[in-house]
């Protein structure tokens, strides 16, 4: 993943994406160039966690410019560690949702996170994009190969031509989990330390992704541990709940109509 800061912004980009997907932009937008005070310093862009509305708002506001998009193409989830996944071809919030299927130009689908991960799935020749939100909950419950099946079922989208994107999300070094969650994962994804149980939940979404058609040399992922970098990212488990949240965005270009 590329960094860099605009605006007073620092935001991640994929630059293999302009070779394999140039009408597709895929952003993460970190921690930096918000107005939130701490714990949510300073780009938080989560309600409902104890920041004030005007605040998340005001940083909404600077991502949604950064994009340049009307606050309306914006298609957000209220996310609940399931796998629903909805066709989407509009903005606006999608309730108890972590999955978005679009083939809509001109609409960001955006992922809000804090370790789990932001996962997009893009079809190229189709270019139909799902944008969904990965934890080990989901993950285990199937949402990637849930979003893959429904590409090609309704969509018709070449799996085998299909790529992987993942924004930040916490390592398998960071993350301990409980023993029955250990338990319920394949034993190569974990890993027993002094601390407890590690889960290599990066290492399980690749799994899933190839098991659905995907290959490793189809999927980009960003190595930013959300729990390691404390200066970029906001993490859950490493502020022991009290933080912000990120997004991840990714947006088919309006103009790849002439692409
Ligand atoms: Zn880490």
């Amino acid at each position: 993943m590329y960094l860099e800061e605009i605006n007073g912004l620092k935001i991640g980009s994929f630059p293999t994406l302009d070779i394999l997907a140039p009408e597709l932009s895929v952003l993460f937008f970190s921690r930096k160039g918000g107005v939130s005070d701490p714990p949510f310093d300073s780009l938080n862009l989560g309600h409902g966690l104890g920041d004030p509305q005007e605040k998340v708002e005001k940083n909404r506001e600077k991502v949604i410019k950064h994009l340049d998009l009307l606050s309306k193409n914006i298609a957000k989830m209220d996310q609940v560690h399931g796998t629903n996944i909805q066709i989407v071809d509009s903005g606006g919030p999608y309730a108890k949702t972590d999955g978005m299927i679009s083939k809509t130009r001109g609409i960001a689908l955006a992922v809000s996170t804090a370790d789990c991960y932001p996962v997009f799935l893009y079809a190229p020749s189709e270019k139909i994009l799902a944008a969904l939100h990965v934890g080990k909950a989901g993950a285990l419950k199937g949402i990637i190969g849930k979003a893959a099946g429904m590409m090609a079922d309704e969509f018709q989208a070449d799996i085998s031509n299909t790529y992987a994107i993942a924004g930040p999300g916490i390592c398998g070094k960071c993350y301990t989990v409980s023993d029955s969650d250990a338990k319920s994962f394949p034993c190569e994804v974990t890993r027993l330390r002094k601390d407890g149980w590690h889960l290599d939940l990066p290492r399980f979404i690749t799994n899933e992704l190839e098991e659905a058609g995907i290959s490793k040399e189809h999927t980009l992922f960003s190595n930013i541990c959300t729990s390691c970098y404390p200066e970029l990212c906001f993490s859950y488990r490493r502020d022991k709940g009290v933080t912000g949240r990120h997004w991840t965005t990714a947006v088919i270009s309006p103009r790849s109509l002439s692409l």
